[in-house]
């Protein structure tokens, strides 16, 4: 008898919003199960459980304690799970929910942005060759001292793809609410185009200039493990985007995309270095992404960061830091283009055409971002899809499901 094919499926929060959608989760799992295959399923929290719970304890603390706050943003993954696993053995299969601690998903001590150390996969194997569907907690895993860890906020990602190298698999399978990986976030961008296939590298610089549908953390280990990611919609049975180690073979264009951030404000402080500027950042586990210093102040980016975050950041090492916060930024994502003069020059000026200026440019090897007004985002992604050859051809705009996809990824 050959082995049984085993898969790691990781379901979105959107996926697993309410019963119904759970109910056709475990219907999923179910199937694949009874056709003989391993199911391993990795499961964020239920809609926007996180939020909500991260919202109650603001309410009683401005600056919890992280570990009291991995304790309870780590539930909405348990609840899930718990619900996931009584929802398949409803259906008549055995199944079994797992917590970080019971999957041995061991990490740092970080709180809120805890690295994985390693995964010890023998009770999720045990459970598998027992016949049982087996649900993860997406997003925690339990330090050495046999704490609650989260690894980020988006970090199922990463928790799928951890264990999907853990057991030896060449992919996994990121189910979501959208149907992949699109040139553009298609809610701003209608011409966006659904990607066939991409590769790490480009994938990591899209969802680190602020693509959301995956964790650029996730994205990083898929690379370091070489685990192939299929992005792909819960609520059909198409294929998705394939993130590869090597997709010449899918896309042609050089442009792989264009990413944005609603907000991506510049902060100033007085009084201080870089160094030190950096350093109240890494004490929160943030980072920054440009530092200028000029006439005794520094201005700086903190990409991704909520504001409030880097505020409290600042308010512990008694400094006060002013934020800019009406801006945004656009980027064109492109294998060398922080190398290549000509990408940059076609941006600023597809910028300049459109009449957005630009505040700050900052380029990577792998892409070139422009801060623009928080207003004029929309206008900004547009403006650079077309000049960048990206949009739908014409003639396919109104054909069925050229343009599909609205919603964030969950
Ligand atoms: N539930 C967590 C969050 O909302 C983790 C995840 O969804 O991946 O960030
Ligand atoms: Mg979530």
């Amino acid at each position: 008898m050959t082995a049984a094919e085993r898969v790691v499926w990781k379901f979105g929060g959107t996926s697993v919003g309410d019963p119904a959608r759970l109910r056709a989760v475990a219907e999923r799992l179910v199937a694949a199960h009874r056709q003989g295959r391993q199911v391993v399923a990795v499961l964020s929290a239920m809609g926007d459980a996180t939020d909500d719970l991260a919202r109650l304890a603001h309410d009683l603390a401005p600056h919890p304690h992280p570990r009291e706050m991995d304790a309870l943003l780590s539930v909405g993954e348990v609840v899930s799970c718990a619900l996931a696993a009584i929802a398949v053995q409803a259906l008549g299969e055995r199944s079994v929910s797992l917590t970080a601690g019971q999957a041995g998903v061991h990490t740092d001590g970080a709180y809120g942005n805890a690295r994985l150390h390693r995964i010890d996969a023998d009770r999720v194997t045990a459970a598998l060759d027992a016949g049982a569907v087996v649900l993860v907690t997406g997003y925690q895993g339990v330090s050495d001292t046999g704490d609650v860890t989260t690894l980020g906020r988006g970090g199922s990602d990463a928790s799928a793809v951890a264990l999907a190298a853990a057991l030896g698999l060449s992919h996994c399978d990121i189910f979501t609410d959208v149907p992949g990986v699109f040139t553009a976030d298609p809610r701003l961008v209608p011409a966006a185009r659904r990607l066939d296939g991409l590769g790490h590298d480009e994938m990591v610089h899209l969802a680190d200039a602020g693509a959301q549908v995956l964790q650029p953390r996730a994205v990083e280990l898929a690379a370091a493990h070489g685990i192939d990611i299929h992005v792909r919609s819960a609520f059909t049975t198409e294929p998705g985007t394939w993130i590869r180690k090597d997709p010449s073979m899918f896309e042609t264009s050089t442009v792989t995309g264009v990413a944005h951030r609603r907000r991506d404000p510049v902060y100033t402080v007085r009084g201080m270095t870089p160094a030190t500027v950096s350093g109240a950042l890494a004490a929160r586990r943030a980072a920054v992404g440009a530092i200028i210093r000029d006439d005794g102040q520094v201005r700086f980016t903190v990409p991704g960061a909520e504001p409030a975050d880097v505020v409290a950041a600042f308010a512990a090492v008694d400094a006060d830091v002013t934020v800019r916060a009406d801006l945004a930024s656009v980027s064109v994502v492109c294998p060398a283009a922080g190398e290549r003069g000509d990408i940059t020059t076609r941006m600023l000026g597809a910028l300049e055409r459109a009449g957005i200026e630009v505040y700050l440019v900052t380029s990577t090897p792998g892409r070139v971002s422009g801060h623009v007004a928080d207003g004029l985002v929309e206008h900004a992604a547009r403006a650079l899809h077309e000049a960048f050859g990206l949009d739908v051809p014409a003639v396919y705009a109104d054909r069925p499901g050229a343009v599909v996809g609205s919603g964030r990824a969950a």
